[in-house]
């Protein structure tokens, strides 16, 4: 079956192309002008501009349209409405005026608003995001917007997200006019996002009352292969699986999705999709469609696509790598280049993302934080929950160069007037590939890598537009006022390394070595999601995101709330399904196996009375014993999470479910899985982690 996929890409976008194709050309030009400079749309054209998309929309099969927008429950949200209008008693005309493409109201009452809801109204407002491209999708036009409520507060992960935009551009042109660029008007952020994920067949995941309900398995003994022999990792595709990402790869394509790469990951039956970057708020909304798409995706195949950070034990979890950069004018400001202008250019921005990252690793750690990610950082391969930078051993000796005022010996390029080394013409190879740092420099962008695979990447990407804008601001605050701005401009880079080296790392960040090192640095080490949200709202984080306007002192707290809240109801909701499973399958089925041990030995005491009993007597003894500890555990679980629920105060809620909670259900946990070692496979009630991994 060949398909023409440069005919089917985009197919079901109202992209540039259409547009341009569709609408007159001068609504056209003020719409891209609107696009191209972030402004408001002008309402006298919208009118035309709804009826295009309406229209195209139609000859795709559409008969509804949504206001599309991603609430801060961390999925997406949409309620359809038919273009219908009746024309008479018995007739209706398709139609979409310009008020109903800017503007939906919905009832904001059921989404989180962390106390926004309480002190305004119930109503909630989506806004027509134009930089984003509608499409039509299963007979419905999707429209992206924004999210807000009566008063113009953001209930949304979008809003933040575009005015982070926003404010890196205004502070990232002041630094590119101060080098003396004219013509750049807009700076953009682009962003590729790697998914991983987990595929597991359906039927098995059915039986699993854990994945149905928490989307990870919170039982189960480890399977007798894991990942150590590293034979999944860019290993050949199973049939079935390569079917999936056919049929995934062309989904994506019609959506207008650059879906690029795609193999097998380290654990087994774990996968990865790779997209071409693209501007943030897109890449934003395309990885969300990604995700979606993947799961309705494997359910054609009969499977279910696991998006949880960490569905087993034991084996790697899933990330999803944020490769963050900039671009003005086509051009990528942070490639080193090979002009010492340049380089100085580059070295300032770098300088900017280091000091960035350092003032803000709380709030870096924060926009990653989220339960699931809990059990992934600092857990196999994946990044510790200790913020810090690789840049690899070329940048980093030039660094150290300019620190101690050295020339840097790496290059035969001459030290410049300014004492500061140029930097060499980058090789990409010298740089990357140290897989534990958290945030590493691979040769012309960055890459986050703490971001959990279910997560929004909106909040990680508002945080670190954000914190550069500050250093951006920050530094065109000195270098717009300096008398020479060589000197000054060296002095700066200068000053900024020699105050924020402690966030570079180039080691094992796995290793308990560097947790120790990190605290000698002074670097925070915030464990749990919920010593995370405790620094959200620290003044300095308030003071960044109410300076530059990206969220209000009001809509951070509410955001706290929602954070604590959510992570309390994962945590109940895994609690709640470990007590069911406990008592009503585990505990069951070891007391009808020891029933049919105790039945055997007596049966062969019987026939044979000194026949030896010992095998039967130690497995009663010992699944007795254990299944006694499950029991116990499960009364104590079940008082934990009472006391817990009744905590008033969501934050005083999120730490007991944490601290008192947590650690019962992994007691629960160790006792289970001991018993399904010492359980005959037919009487053990679910697929085993055996069953759940190898045989997709
Ligand atoms: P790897 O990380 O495996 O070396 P690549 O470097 O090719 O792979 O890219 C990984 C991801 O980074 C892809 O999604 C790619 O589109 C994205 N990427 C590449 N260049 C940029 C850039 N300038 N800005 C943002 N993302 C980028
Ligand atoms: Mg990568």
């Amino acid at each position: 079956m060949t398909k023409n996929v440069s005919e089917l890409f985009g197919a079901m976008v109202f992209n540039d192309d259409v547009m341009r194709e569709r609408l007159p050309k001068e609504i056209y030009k003020s719409l891209a002008k609107t696009v191209a400079t972030g402004r408001t749309i002008d309402p006298s054209i919208a009118d035309v501009v709804a009826n295009a998309m309406k229209d195209w929309a139609v000859e795709k099969g559409a008969t509804h349209y949504t206001h599309w927008f991603q609430p801060l429950t961390g999925v997406t949200a949409e309620k359809h409405d038919a273009f219908i209008s009746p024309v008479g008693a018995c007739k209706v005309v398709m139609e979409f005026s310009g008020k109903e493409l800017i503007r939906g109201e919905s009832d904001a009452s059921s989404f989180p608003s962390g106390g926004l809801r309480a002190t305004f109204e119930a109503r909630g407002y989506t806004a027509w995001d134009p930089a984003s491209y509608a499409f039509v999708k299963d007979g419905t036009l999707y429209i992206p917007t924004a999210f807000c409520s009566y008063t113009g507060e953001a209930l949304d992960s979008k809003t933040p997200l575009l005015r982070s935009m926003d404010a890196l551009n205004t502070q990232a042109l002041r630094i590119l006019r101060l080098f003396g660029d004219t013509v750049t008007r807009h700076v953009d952020i682009t962003v590729g996002a790697e998914q991983e994920y987990f595929i597991i067949d359906k039927a098995m995941y059915d039986r699993r009352k854990d994945l149905v309900y928490t989307g990870r398995t919170l039982f189960g003994a480890p399977a007798p292969k894991g990942q150590e022999l590293e034979d999944h990792y860019f290993g050949p595709l199973k049939t079935r699986i390569a079917a999936f990402m056919a049929d995934l790869d062309e989904a994506l394509w019609k959506m207008g999705i650059n879906a690029k790469t795609k193999h097998n990951e380290a654990a087994p039956a774990q996968h990865e999709l790779a997209p071409i970057y693209a501007t943030v708020n897109i890449a934003t909304d395309q990885n969300l469609l990604t995700m979606e798409y993947m799961k309705k995706i494997a359910e054609k195949h009969g499977l279910v696509c696991l998006l949880h950070e960490k569905p087993y034990d034991g084996v790697n979890g899933s990330g999803k790598h944020n490769n963050w950069s900039l671009t003005a004018n086509g051009k990528n400001l942070l490639d080193p280049g090979k002009t010492p202008e340049e380089n100085i250019q580059f070295l300032l921005i770098l300088a900017a993302i280091v000091k960035a990252v350092d003032d803000y690793q709380d709030l870096m750690r924060i926009s990653v934080a989220h339960a699931g990610n809990d059990h992934r950082l600092g857990a196999n391969e994946a990044p510790p929950a200790i913020v810090s930078i690789f840049v690899g051993e070329e940048l980093d000796a030039v660094i150290r160069a300019i620190m101690s005022g050295t020339s840097y010996h790496g290059t035969k390029a001459p030290m410049m007037d300014l004492g500061i080394p140029t930097v060499p013409v980058f090789r990409k190879d010298t740089t990357d590939r140290n897989r534990t740092s958290p945030f590493a420099f691979t040769g012309n962008k960055f890459e986050f890598r703490m971001v959990g695979s279910s997560q929004n990447i909106a909040m990680p990407n508002t945080v670190l537009n954000t914190a550069v804008a500050e250093s951006f601001r920050q530094f065109a605050d000195v270098l717009e006022g300096a008398i020479n701005f060589d000197v000054a401009v060296a002095k700066l880079i200068k000053d900024t390394f020699v105050a924020h080296h402690r966030i570079l790392f180039d080691g094992n960040g796995y290793s308990e070595e560097w947790e120790r090192e990190a605290a000698r640095r002074g670097l925070l080490n915030l464990r749990t999601s919920v010593d995370a949200y405790n620094a959200f709202t620290d003044p300095k984080n308030v003071k960044l995101f109410s300076s530059l306007g990206v969220m209000s002192e009001a809509e951070m707290r509410s955001r706290e709330e929602i954070y604590f809240e959510n992570y309390s109801k994962i945590v109940n909701i895994e609690a709640q399904t470990m007590i069911v499973m406990a008592s009503r399958d585990y505990i069951p089925a070891v007391e009808t196996y020891i029933a049919q041990i105790a039945d055997t030995a007596a049966k062969k005491t019987a026939v044979c009375p000194d026949a030896s009993c010992a095998v039967e007597k130690d497995i009663i003894r010992r699944l007795s014993e254990l299944n006694a500890t499950a029991y116990g555990a499960v009364e104590r679980l079940r008082q934990a999470e009472t006391d817990a629920a009744s905590i008033e105060n969501a934050r005083g809620r999120a730490e007991c479910y944490c601290s008192r909670v947590l650690p019962i259900m992994a007691e629960l946990r160790a006792a289970v899985d001991q018993m399904e070692t010492l359980t005959a496979s037919k009487c053990w009630p679910v697929p085993t982690y055996g069953d759940m991994m190898f045989r997709v």
